[in-house]
């Protein structure tokens, strides 16, 4: 026999004396069982009841009006998972948690119940009505009762008769190539309109027709039937940049879906087709809320190759490349971003460069740098805001024709 079996109730003189003054308070066998809750263990609170009862030498007595307490609430079990069910018709899920909302009023008489009577031992008709229902929703369902992680969540309104559901969000994470540039990470509402639709925009609320967020949740919507998303890019690249090498990691969420069970891999063959060769997800799979904080706060290093535009000599590219490596730079808010971020001057680090080919009147460089540095105001210079800057180095203005994120490195490739 296993601990859990074991039957403990000690009755004693005091708990005789509390059981015999509860007798005429209307309480049903659940709620009147459960103010002893905690005395002991391995007894349903109905025998509890029924053990005080016979300790006391009379019957338990006959309920003839609604529970003064749960209302008759813990014997309407099959009325409760029904709903519940009903609640979540069309929905798939395999773990769940219950809650429940009650008249605050019961609970405090509950609670002075316990005090009239003079017992220590009660346990809350709230925890005790969601452990209840969260078992009996398992053995009809066979699904888990999960209070840790679920995917959805029971509420039992008792005053108003109804169960509310919570679908959580699905999650999952890949990482995002970018082949076009002229997409935006995520969707971008018109600022002219706020996303209402107006003439700028053409009615579509958004600056940009499309973004990497759209083409990549269109699929995954379609199969999860969920309401919406949200993109979690592990940062992002201007709308002019491609994103190549192994791609960028993200973690798509998606909210209220009804459906879960999703191939990954068949959803990123649809994006590809559906977005025809300018997004692409690698390594798409089942992520969770966690992943989404990880991402957000990684300060991975990145590569770019830099197409610039300038006359300079081999010899003194290469040379302002080695004094800059490693170098301390000081950058304050470039001015294009100065309206999203705050005015201050960071530190940063370029952290290897090398000459890809030089040609007449332009250049490639390859670059690596910290988190957060803005590679275009490196280059140019961004009017001596960002100090010291390749312009400045070689002593002739620069300009980035464009630019390309080669790498993340938020694990060694
Ligand atoms: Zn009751
Ligand atoms: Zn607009």
């Amino acid at each position: 026999m296993s601990e859990a079996t074991e039957v403990t109730f000690p009755i004693d003189d005091g708990a005789r004396a509390a059981a015999r003054r509860a007798l005429g308070l209307g309480l049903c066998p659940e709620c009147f069982g459960r103010s002893f809750g905690r005395l002991g263990h391995g007894l349903s609170n109905p025998d509890r009841a029924a053990r005080l009862a016979d300790a006391l030498g009379t019957p338990f007595p006959p309920i003839t009006a609604p529970c003064t307490v749960c209302g008759g609430a813990f014997d309407r079990w099959d009325v409760w998972v029904a709903r519940a069910r009903r609640s979540a018709e069309g929905v798939e899920w395999r773990r769940f948690s219950c809650g429940s909302r009650w008249d605050p009023e019961a609970l405090a008489r509950e609670e002075g119940i316990w005090t009239e009577i003079g017992s220590s031992w009660g346990e809350s008709a709230r925890g005790a009505f969601n452990r209840e229902l969260g078992k009996r929703l398992e053995a009809a369902t066979g699904t888990e009762g999960r209070p840790a992680d679920p995917e959805v969540v029971f509420l039992a309104d008792l005053p108003a008769g109804r169960v509310e559901l919570t679908i959580n969000p699905l999650y999952l994470e890949g990482r995002y190539r970018k082949l076009d540039r002229t997409l935006p990470q995520t969707r971008w509402p018109c600022r002219r309109c706020q996303g209402r639709g107006c003439d700028t925009c053409g009615g579509t609320g958004k600056t940009y027709a499309e973004s990497v967020e759209e083409l990549v949740a269109a699929p995954v919507l379609a199969v999860t039937r969920g309401e919406g998303t949200r993109f979690h890019g592990m940062g992002r690249e201007d709308i002019d940049a491609r994103m190549l090498g192994r791609g960028r990691p993200f973690v798509l969420e998606i909210l209220r879906p009804k459906h879960r069970t999703v191939d990954p891999a068949e959803l990123s063959a649809e994006i590809a087709r559906a977005a025809r060769g300018r997004v692409e997800v690698l390594d798409f799979r089942a992520a969770d809320a966690q992943r989404v904080v990880q991402v957000k706060e990684a300060t991975p290093q990145k590569s770019y190759r830099v197409a610039v535009v300038g006359t300079v000599p081999e010899a003194k590219i290469n040379e302002a490349l080695t004094f800059a490596v490693g170098r301390a730079i000081a950058q304050r808010t470039p001015t294009r971003v100065a309206h999203r971020r705050s005015d201050l001057v960071r530190p940063r680090r370029i952290v290897a460069a090398h000459l890809v080919e030089s040609a007449e009147g332009r250049f490639t460089l390859d670059l690596r740098a910290e988190a957060g540095t803005y590679i275009k105001e490196w280059v140019e210079g961004d009017g001596g805001r960002t100090d010291p800057n390749l312009a400045q180095l070689v002593g002739i203005p620069l300009h980035v024709e464009h630019l390309d994120v080669l790498e993340i490195h938020d694990t060694e490739v």
